[in-house]
């Protein structure tokens, strides 16, 4: 399968201030493959983001199969191999 990579500048900065830019990625979440998903990823710490779009897809998913309550402000990034669920503190 070939993804074809995006070099879209996103208007918004990462919380490291870094450049955020479009790109897709493979979201495996609690051991559940949700397939290619677009994200973005900071060119400065190398964090991915899921947008808003595809946490809500994956909300979905996640409802569907009732497996836990996903914060819908919270931002999976990809840490190594595993992805991590950051919920704002406010
Ligand atoms: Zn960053």
């Amino acid at each position: 399968m070939v993804i074809k990579m995006q070099e879209e500048i996103l208007p918004y900065k990462c919380s490291c201030n870094g450049t955020l830019k479009k790109s897709h990625t493979q979201v495996e979440f609690y051991g559940i493959d949700f397939g290619v998903k677009e994200c973005e990823v900071c060119t400065k710490c190398g964090s991915e983001f899921l947008s808003d779009k595809t946490l809500e897809e994956i909300e979905r998913e996640v409802k569907k199969k009732g497996l836990f309550g996903l914060e819908k402000q919270a931002h999976i990034t990809k840490s190594g191999n595993s992805l991590v669920v950051r919920i704002p503190q406010r």
